[in-house]
């Protein structure tokens, strides 16, 4: 029987919440195939470990899950932690060096879930945004002179390589292909940014030659926002900056019902390094410890993880019990407007799984 090993790295606030729900799910499907199981491997790394050792991770912390198959990550982030010590700590620290540089985001409308947009319905809002997540705005170049005084500079300078840039375009460009649509929107700034973002918009080009079955077109990232609040059927797959993605991805789990549903995979595909599975929120502290985190992102960064992890009929269960569960609004936890606890919509989930016949 193939053993995945996973290293859980649940984090603060609510991750620990959802990613102990994650795990209960996971052992569920492996049960319920019969053909694989989990060896989850637990660090207990984040903003209390921060406090105890004055580091988010220990010095050989990449070195003890490098081996492992995937990564399981809840969230960092805690009120008496500077936010760019816990990112650049944790979740960066990993990401970076394992060149997990794909950061892959489906959305959807999933079943019994009502849209802010209220004229919108399920298969009108069925998009994956690609994001960089190797450089560009997030590479860490920059600094602060003469802090604190009245003549201070600080410059935080977005570095976009050739190869960094052609490697996630060929990557989004692939992904479109794998869709129905086959259609991908290239997003950037390139009227105001016009050294990098323009670079971005000529390799596009180039690449798109290789894929002629795909249909692509370019946005503006302020003008993105409008499309996808106005026109969302027309948009498919869409690839953009670390930045740029990032804050579309919160307006697209937004308009998917709730950031507490949307999932995130953090890919290396050479699959030199592991790979890391994370729901798109963070820490939550306004409701940590309550029991009412909606562990449903989680699950589906789990879909992610078995896809990765080859395992996709376990994935295809994973998600039929989710959307079984979400069309219930009596299994619904308040940021979707009901009153559901995580424990109640976990034990849906894993009851939707052992009697799913698929
Ligand atoms: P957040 O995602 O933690 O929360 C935003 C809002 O959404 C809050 O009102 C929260 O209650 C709600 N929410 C988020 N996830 C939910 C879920 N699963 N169920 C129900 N409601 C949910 O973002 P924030 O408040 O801006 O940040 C809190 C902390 O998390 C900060 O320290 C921030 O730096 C950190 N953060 C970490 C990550 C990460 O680890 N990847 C991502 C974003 C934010
Ligand atoms: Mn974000």
């Amino acid at each position: 029987m193939k053993q995945y090993r996973i290293a859980a790295i649940p984090g603060d606030g609510i991750g620990q919440e959802v990613i102990a729900a994650g795990i209960e799910v996971l052992d569920a499907l492996a049960e319920r195939d019969g053909s694989f199981g989990f060896a989850f491997d637990r660090f207990d790394w984040g903003s209390d470990y921060y406090k105890a050792h004055g580091v988010m991770m220990p010095k050989d912390g990449l070195a003890q899950i490098e081996g492992h198959d995937a990564i399981f990550f809840g969230a960092v982030g805690a009120p008496d932690v500077p936010d760019h010590i816990t990112l650049w700590g944790l979740r960066l620290a990993i990401c970076q060096p394992f060149d997990q540089y794909a950061n892959v985001r489906p959305t959807r409308i999933l079943p019994g879930i009502t849209s802010p947009l209220r004229h919108v319905t399920g298969p009108e809002l069925d998009w994956v945004i690609v994001r960089e997540n190797s450089e560009g705005e997030y590479a860490g170049v920059g600094g602060r002179v003469h802090q604190g005084h009245a003549n201070e500079v600080a410059t935080d300078v977005s570095m976009m390589t050739r190869s960094g840039v052609e490697r996630i375009i060929r990557y989004a460009f692939a992904l479109a292909r794998t869709r129905p649509r086959k259609l991908l929107t290239v997003v950037t700034k390139s009227n105001a940014q016009r050294h990098a973002m323009v670079m971005w918009d000529e390799i596009a080009a180039e690449v798109a030659a290789d894929f002629p079955d795909v249909a692509w077109d370019k946005m503006l990232v302020d003008a993105m926002t409008m499309r996808m609040t106005m026109k969302p059927q027309t948009l498919d797959t869409i690839v953009a900056t670390n930045l740029h993605a990032d804050i579309l991805s919160d307006l697209a789990a937004a308009l998917a019902g709730s950031l507490g549903i949307a999932p995130t995979a953090n890919i290396n595909p050479e699959r030199r390094f592991p790979s890391m599975f994370e729901p798109i929120h963070g820490s939550a502290f306004d409701i940590a410890g309550k029991g009412i985190a909606n562990p449903v992102g989680t699950f589906w960064t789990a879909c992610q993880m078995l896809e990765h992890l080859g395992e996709q009929p376990a994935a295809d269960r994973l998600m039929r019990a989710v959307e079984r569960v979400t069309a219930d609004p009596a299994l619904h936890t308040p940021d979707l407007g009901g009153t559901a606890t995580t424990r109640a919509v976990t034990e849906a989930v894993i009851a939707a799984i052992r009697g799913d016949n698929g």
